[in-house]
């Protein structure tokens, strides 16, 4: 088996380069029926895993990390990237806020996103006064986060209050690449909501999509419990007829 598998690889090999040499040889080898049908067999299912990295296929569709060679690689070499994605499924910024009613309608939510965007407007200034004073660019950040938290609070006094406020801004009007400034002067504040939400949550054992949960002990969303329960009355009835051909 071994030897055979092998073999079809070479084979392979081969036609691939007649196939990049096709160009200049106008020649393409005639594969014999049998060995087309082993070779075709080979590319039906998915890619192997270092397909995920190599050609940024999702992670649905390549095989799990075994214990080839690449496989083994992929285990060694750390990855520096974070897939959110393939980690946690989709993410829904609304578990960043506490208040779910803020729209940028009223004159103060307005006064705090002008203010955002007007302290961002001067970062590469405050920066390099800062970092001319010989504090190098790290503590110019710092300096300058910092500082946007305190000029932020001028514009309400609940932080709490603020960081809604622009995550709603951020993520959901503007939906923005960029929110550094949010994250590194509120983001205290964001993952105090954030793990306040997350005790409110339950994670469903069929979608493994989390929703918020009033009810203790439902282990599904509601939209898997109907597709569950339609699915319990279908094989109900399925057994129902088939009691009554039984009978009859
Ligand atoms: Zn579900």
């Amino acid at each position: 088996m071994k030897q055979e598998v092998l073999g079809d690889i070479k084979i392979l090999c081969a036609i691939n380069n007649a196939e990049f040499d096709y160009s200049k040889t106008l020649w393409r080898p005639e594969v014999p029926k049998e060995i087309a049908a082993r070779i075709n067999k080979y590319q039906r299912g998915k890619l192997p895993h270092v397909f995920h990295y190599a050609k940024d296929k999702k992670i649905k569709n390549v095989l799990p990390l075994g214990n080839h060679t690449l496989d083994r690689l992929i285990k060694v070499i750390p990855t520096t990237k974070i897939h959110f994605a393939d980690l946690f499924g989709e993410f829904d910024w609304k578990m960043l806020m506490s208040n779910h009613n803020i729209t940028l309608d009223s004159k103060k939510n307005k006064a705090i996103v002008e203010k955002y965007n007007q302290l961002n407007k001067q970062k590469k200034g405050i920066m390099k006064e800062e970092a001319d004073e010989n504090k190098g660019r790290k503590s110019a950040e710092r300096y300058f986060f910092k500082y946007v938290k305190r000029e932020m609070l001028k514009t309400h006094s609940n932080p709490k209050y603020i960081a809604n406020v622009l995550v709603y801004y951020l993520y959901k009007v503007k939906n923005s690449e960029s929110k550094d400034s949010l994250w590194n002067s509120f983001g205290k504040e964001i993952i105090d909501i954030l793990k306040c939400n997350m005790e409110k949550t339950k994670v469903c054992e069929d979608c493994q999509k989390r929703r918020i949960e009033r009810k203790q002990g439902k282990k599904f969303c509601d939209v898997c419990a109907t597709k569950r329960e339609k699915e319990r009355l279908k094989k109900i009835s399925f057994a129902r007829k088939k009691n009554i051909k039984k009978a009859l």
